[in-house]
């Protein structure tokens, strides 16, 4: 039998946490590519509204959640934690397993937490249209539904691949009003210069990303949205792991292990951030463990150095855990696990030993989403296997030590898009990449040389 614990409305948080005002050592700052100098407010502004530029560098511990973006919220949250003692029992293990279910909200994962909140500060600022990119189809999704909320207009450019192959994810995106286009395309310098290489090119986020980012410099009338890795998408993240701590307490539990799957960073942060402050400031004993794919091992074989975000060389540098900024991932099914780069706070957090990474292949994660759905129901995503895998090897670890650990972990989405990838599980079809040392290599030569 296996327990929810719901929160009430009226318990759901109304400010964010930022863990920049707890670190132990500040974050390395953001460098102009051109200056090799750290950058200003200003230099943002033409892709954000000066609301999310302010919060990126905030060092205030709470900031208010505005009502409007509450409310919002009010249509899927607060979502539930679930103490998944059918699973438990399946395992035969002493370990308690709790998992806090995002895949509940319209677009089906932990996205809009973000996406809506990005969407109403635009609105505030009179910025007409949004640019993004997308991989897998969920955050282009999740900010088509926030924008069609706050009457925005919106424009994703879709990694080719994922546009042929994943029709349904676009007309979402459509149904909620906004455009979705194929990137590489011809509607930027950019994607033209790609498509002049290679006119079948299968596109990568890093080239989407260069697309959104110059639409939105060139048109006064637009500005750009990220869906990961920036502070002010980990910030409003917060709200999930702020509504779990709560949830923890009413269960009567403390996590010993926190985990999360991590492409950009953002589900893994929201969840883990407030329970990172109890391990920073009150000495809290956490294993906080983020997970990766073996074919895109940005945590645990990338290097630690200053990098683009993109793969035209357009964005400010960020320091960060990265494959380098050219480096195309192998077409594992987790689209939104396969990014060069990573979350400037989870890096920073990794260096200083406060979190852990480890990586998977992806078969294992599908043997592991699988026991869980068969004995939790819900069908996870792709990208949301690598946690359930790691909580079934901590789950598993106990049974042989016999010790009772709290188990969290975040279900960051719903797998129902993606039922194509599991066939190919079925069908024992699917591929586990390791990524080559001398592809790592030369990635790694293109990185800019700054060392600030
Ligand atoms: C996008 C996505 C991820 C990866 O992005 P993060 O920023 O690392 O959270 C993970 N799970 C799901 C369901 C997603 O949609």
């Amino acid at each position: 039998m296996s327990k929810k614990i719901i929160l009430t409305e009226k318990d759901m948080p109304k400010a964010w946490y930022n863990i920049q005002a707890d670190l132990p050592k500040p974050l390395p700052p953001v460098i102009h590519p051109g200056t090799g100098k750290p950058i200003g407010p200003d230099d943002l502004a033409p892709l954000f509204p000066m609301s999310l530029i302010m919060q990126e560098v905030s060092q205030e511990r709470w900031i208010d959640i505005p009502e409007p973006i509450q409310d919002v919220y009010k249509i899927w949250r607060p979502s539930p934690l679930v103490r998944a003692e059918r699973w438990e029992k399946a395992l035969d293990t002493p370990a308690k397993i709790y998992f806090k279910w995002e895949g509940q909200s319209p677009p089906g994962s932990h996205k809009p937490n973000t996406s809506v909140a990005q969407a109403f500060f635009n609105k505030e600022a009179g910025v007409k249209r949004i640019t993004t990119e997308t991989g897998a189809g969920q955050w282009g999704s999740a900010l088509a539904f926030a924008c069609n909320l706050f009457n925005i207009e919106c424009k994703v450019y879709m990694v080719r691949i994922s546009y042929d192959q994943k029709p349904y994810r676009r007309l979402m995106m459509e149904t909620w009003g906004a455009k979705c286009i194929p990137s590489p395309s011809t509607e930027t310098a950019a994607g033209q210069a790609i498509l002049a290489e290679n006119p079948d090119s299968p596109g990568s986020l890093g080239i989407a990303i260069s697309e959104a980012v110059e639409e939105a410099a060139k048109r006064d009338d637009t500005k750009y949205a990220l869906g990961s890795v920036l502070n002010h998408v980990m910030l409003h993240q917060t709200v999930l792991g702020l509504e779990t701590k709560k949830q923890m307490e009413i269960a009567g539990d403390y996590p010993d292990i926190i985990i999360g799957c991590a492409g950009g960073g953002s589900n893994f942060a929201g969840l883990m951030l407030p329970f990172a402050r109890d391990k920073i400031v009150d000495g809290k004993k956490i294993k906080i463990l983020g997970v990766e794919p073996c074919a895109c091992p940005t945590m645990t074989r990338g290097l630690y150095r200053y990098d683009f975000g993109d793969t035209a060389c357009t964005t400010p540098l960020l320091k960060m855990h990265t494959l380098g900024h050219a480096f195309i991932p192998a077409p594992i099914h987790a689209g939104g696990l396969r990014y060069h780069g990573m979350a400037p706070i989870i890096c920073h957090l990794l260096e200083l030993g406060i979190i852990e990474a480890e990586a998977y292949h992806q078969n294992a994660c599908f043997d592991a989403a699988i026991s869980f759905s068969r004995a939790e129901g819900h069908i996870m995503a792709p990208e949301t296997s690598h946690a359930v895998k790691a909580a079934m090897d901590a789950a598993l670890e106990c049974k042989k030590t016999g010790e009772s650990k709290v188990i969290l972990f975040n279900a960051s989405g719903h797998g129902h898009f993606d039922m194509s990838s599991y066939q190919k599980y079925f069908e024992n079809a699917l591929e586990d990449y390791e990524y080559p040392e001398e592809e790592l290599k030369k990635a790694l030569k293109t990185l800019p040389n700054i060392d600030a």
